[in-house]
């Protein structure tokens, strides 16, 4: 497995790998999550690339950027078991060069949400992927569906400026008491550890209202927040129930439903999602 810095010594090292090139965009501090992504990858493609970069641009506040874990020397030795080929792990300034001027300004599919949370945040996460897609030229990306929005997000800015890398959207990798992986799970405290899985479990109880033939999203609604209430230690930031491709929210369920949250936990914001009806 080659690491590699710089632009250039990333053109070099991809100047004829065989094809096809699958990319899974990383921030680092990988888990499992994104080791199902390589292994994908792995599965599908005749070169992996990964990148590691925690995206400045893609952060509201400053210390949400710098509290982010960071270990490179870890996140390489798990792409090398997971099977990568290249890992792509620049600095700031290789991103993003003094001069930098330029911003991915996304529409109506980043503006509820998590959109709706983190102003900005998208914006920020279309202008570094589709750099990135420009500088590894992959025929396939992957993406995790626990980043539910971001995939559409992606998909869109992919279609809308023609970059001709195919967005694959793979299933969310899951703790054994059903807290999604992420990178931001470190930084919660033994309490709020055992606390976490309340996340999942709301979304549970809210794909079971409508398993037993609930129709009223608020309703539903109701239900994940009942069950959140119970837990003292989770501050929810939202909860919906949407429709999967517009990701407006739903009245009535008449078709699939998107159920999603945000939750802080000790201060650290949980995000989860299920597909439901
Ligand atoms: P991140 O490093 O958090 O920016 O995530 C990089 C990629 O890994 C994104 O496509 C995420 O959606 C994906 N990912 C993060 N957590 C998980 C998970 N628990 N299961 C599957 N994919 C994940």
């Amino acid at each position: 497995m080659q690491v590699v810095t710089t632009r250039a010594e990333l053109r070099a090292a991809l100047a004829s790998v065989p094809r096809p090139l699958g990319f899974i965009p990383t921030m680092g501090w990988l888990h499992d999550g994104h080791v199902s992504l390589v292994a994908r990858a792995r599965a599908e493609c005749a070169t992996v690339v990964v990148s590691n970069f925690v995206n400045p641009k893609q952060f509201g506040e400053t210390a949400d950027f710098e509290r982010y874990p960071r270990n490179v020397a870890r996140d390489n030795a798990i792409c090398e078991a997971a099977g990568a080929d290249i890992v792509f792990a620049p600095t700031v300034d290789e991103v993003y060069p003094p001069g930098f001027d330029t911003r991915v300004a996304m529409g109506a599919v980043a503006l509820p949400l998590e959109g709706a949370a983190r102003p900005g945040h998208f914006d920020g996460v279309a202008t570094v992927v589709a750099l990135l897609f420009n500088l590894v030229g992959a025929e396939r990306a992957y993406f995790g569906s626990k980043d539910y929005q971001q995939v559409a997000v992606i998909r869109r800015m992919a279609l809308d400026l023609a970059i001709p890398t195919d967005v694959v959207p793979c299933s969310t990798v899951r703790e054994a008491d059903g807290l999604a992986m992420s990178s931001r799970n470190v930084r919660l405290t033994p309490a709020g550890r055992a606390a976490a899985p309340v996340v999942h479990r709301a979304l549970a109880a809210g794909v079971a209202a409508i398993d037993a033939g609930e129709r009223s999203a608020d309703a539903v609604r109701a239900a994940m927040s009942r069950v959140l209430a119970a837990e003292p230690a989770a501050d929810p930031d939202y909860v919906s129930v949407a429709h999967p491709d517009t990701l407006a929210e739903l009245a009535v369920i008449d078709g699939e439903a998107l159920l999603s949250m945000a939750v802080r936990i000790d201060g650290v914001r949980l995000i989860d999602n299920e597909l439901a009806g």
